[in-house]
């Protein structure tokens, strides 16, 4: 499970850093481009260096494989884009060309054509004729033309896919009374199979299964219907995306001779048995062997981690991340590690539905250093894994706050005017400044580390149980569990704060954000989709409604402008408490219907005069709500004899350019993959 940045915007003040290195590399759309710092490398080991690189090499060989989960025409649609984009002759300032520029390098950031986070279709503001014209002005021999095709065929078919609008509108429908496998047009289901049919397919595949150790079933496949018979098509060496799965074998296998220690060579080479095999024990085994390894400084995942895309929550898009371990700055987070305990056991939650024994969470701040598939360019600022309920309970979890991405998006949130805009107060302003970076960082420790790590679900409870609202409710458990301990006395004994008015930065920031401020990366006129604003629409909406009375929490108007009043910080920790035991014992029992109404009523819906005045608010500032990241270029250096004496990094490359390098050197899916 992820923690993703709240806003685009921290609304910090500026707090004098040194402006050396550029964050910023580009701006289009609603999106910002940033790169981030890779602090402490260049101390590293030859050795370290070197299995670094190889397993950013295995992270950028699956690139291709998201782009084809999030929809079956993304390949054909980015490489046929790429061809124009880079052989069009014509004015490259032409609007129309501009335009298509621009939709390129969304298509880009979102891997596909769906928006990253609100998953519905963006439109190209080209049009269909320009694409038309662009196309017979390229090489045709550079298109990805199947056997037989021309290019006026390629053009219907990828024009249907680009500019109709009822075509493959959403790439995951999450909520409503539609058939969420039919509505959504991601790949991880074909053939027109509906969402009773998945239901029943998987009710089978579990009967008489292993209650104790339950397999992650559906996790690596698509699910298909040919000739009536339904069948999983596994990811795997030998199966669907065999062309990239083979590559990542290879840089793991390039890998292993630098492993710093048995352990690390056996989590590698767990991995790679899985890929071969896309047996789901063995990927429980790796998860087990993972999660134990406390001692490695580099660390990775890669593999079909998270099921945010999938309606059922079942299916896993695949992602890799490459780090190493800041030690300076995980004292905080093993600080709140070896009180896992006393946490568990003075929550708010029901007793029948807490740890008795929580095991291992051991928790860390790392150091990204290459980002892939689901985590690129759009970025989680912390995780959590393994995501079986089951190995966490008897196993642990590793828990992980990215300080080199949350330190980038400080930086580049400076004096932006947000704060100005959208805070009530200099006094919650003032807070901001003092508190703010502090105590988000620890409310991705705690969600991460402690959050998600806690509670049970009572024996025979169907980990899926929550289908759809599994993820949104998830997420709310684990910030719940943050916000409630923010405010605890112990996080000031225990040194995490350094007074009782800190959390209140957080608790302002979270407000304001899960009922205003999210808004802005909503269009008008829609709902909330993406599970973690689900969550935080769900907990602040909730916390106001219910402390009305109380006037807890105020929406405030001053020259006509709305902005969030916190009237009672203790009144509103009660509240998340009271909160956090309701999700709690949804997760634990497994009530789909309390759950849906939960989300439903406080998560989905948006009052449209308040989201169009934040619009407009929001508009002048000049801000891009959503922001991703590039990666650094990681160079081998080699002596005359072709030996490795280095490995360098190179942050200077663009966003266009390492789109085009990543789909140069490391694209080896057909564009279609039956
Ligand atoms: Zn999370």
């Amino acid at each position: 499970m992820t923690a993703v940045a709240m806003t685009a915007c921290t609304g910090q003040a500026d707090k004098g850093s040194s402006k050396e290195f550029n964050y910023m590399v580009d701006k289009f759309a609603d999106l910002e481009i940033l790169r981030y710092q890779v602090p402490g490398f260049e101390s590293l080991s030859l050795r370290q260096k070197q299995l670094l690189y190889h397993l950013s090499e295995a992270a950028l060989m699956g690139r291709d494989i998201l782009f084809d989960q999030n929809g079956r025409y993304n390949l054909a649609i980015r490489r046929t884009l790429e061809v124009i984009y880079t052989d069009y002759k014509g004015d490259r300032e032409n609007p129309e060309f501009k335009a298509l520029e621009t939709y390129l390098k969304r298509v880009w950031f979102s891997s596909g054509i769906h928006h990253h986070y609100a998953l519905d279709k963006f439109q190209p503001e080209f049009s269909a004729e320009f694409f038309m014209n662009c196309l017979h002005q390229v090489d045709a021999s550079k298109l990805p033309l199947q056997q037989g095709e021309n290019v006026d065929q390629l053009l219907a078919k990828l024009a249907r896919v680009m500019f109709d609008p009822s075509v493959m509108p959403k790439r995951s429908v999450q909520s409503g009374d539609d058939d969420l496998i039919l509505a959504s047009s991601n790949n991880y289901y074909g053939g027109g199979i509906n969402q009773k049919e998945v239901e029943d397919f998987y009710a089978q595949m579990k009967q008489g299964q292993d209650t104790i150790a339950p397999i992650s079933y559906g996790l690596n496949s698509r699910l298909v219907k040919e000739n009536g018979e339904i069948k999983e098509k596994v990811w795997k060496v030998g199966g669907l995306y065999s062309e990239a799965i083979e590559h990542i074998v290879a840089e793991l296998q390039a890998a292993i001779p630098f492993a710093e220690n048995d352990a690390q060579k056996a989590i590698i080479e767990k991995l790679i048995a899985y890929y071969q095999t896309g047996d789901l024990k063995t990927f429980d085994a790796y998860s087990i062997l993972w999660v134990e390894d406390t001692a490695s400084e580099v660390d990775f995942v890669n593999g079909f981690i998270e099921t945010y895309g999938d309606p059922l929550g079942m299916k896993a898009s695949w992602e890799s991340t490459v780090n190493f371990i800041n030690k300076e700055a995980t004292t905080r987070t093993r600080i709140i590690s070896d009180k896992a305990q006393w946490f568990e056991d003075h929550s708010p939650v029901d007793a029948r539905f807490k740890k008795e024994e929580v095991k291992g969470v051991s928790a860390k701040v790392i150091t990204v250093a290459m980002l892939a598939g689901d985590c690129y360019p759009a970025t989680p600022i912390g995780i959590n894994l393994p995501n079986a309920d089951w190995i966490r309970r008897d196993h642990g979890s590793k828990s992980v706050t990215i300080e080199n991405i949350t330190e980038a998006y400080d930086k580049a949130a400076q004096g932006n005017g947000f704060g100005e805009e959208f805070i009530w107060s200099d006094t919650e302003r003032e807070l901001s400044k003092q508190y703010g970076f502090q105590s988000d960082n620890l409310h991705t420790d705690l969600h991460e580390c402690l959050g998600h790590g806690s509670g049970k679900l009572l024996p025979g409870t169907d980990p899926d149980a929550l289908k759809a609202y599994s993820s949104t409710l998830e997420e709310a458990r684990a910030d719940l569990f943050a916000l409630y301990y923010m405010a605890d006395p112990k996080i000031i004994e225990l040194g995490l704060l350094p007074n009782e008015d800190a959390y209140k930065a957080a608790y302002y920031k979270y407000i304001m954000n899960g009922l205003m401020t999210q808004l802005v990366r909503i269009e008008l006129g829609k709902d909330v989709t993406e599970a973690h604003m689900r969550n935080r629409q769900l907990i602040a909406k909730w916390a106001y409604e219910q402390g009305k009375a109380e006037k807890v929490i105020e929406l405030a108007e001053k020259e006509g402008k709305h902005y969030i009043v916190v009237n009672d910080y203790d009144k509103l920790r009660e509240l998340f408490g009271k909160l956090l035991a309701e999700v709690q014992r949804i997760k634990s029992e497994g009530d789909y219907a309390s759950g849906k109404a939960l989300v439903e009523n406080y998560g989905v819906k948006v009052d449209p005069a308040l989201h169009k005045e934040v619009l407009e608010r929001y508009a002048k500032l000049n801000l891009a709500p959503y922001k991703g990241f590039v990666n650094p270029i990681m160079k081998e250096v080699k002596n005359a004899k072709g030996e490795v004496t280095d490995i360098v990094l190179d942050y200077s490359e663009g966003y266009a350019e390492q789109m085009l390098r990543y789909s140069r050197n490391y694209s080896f899916l057909p564009t279609y993959n039956n």
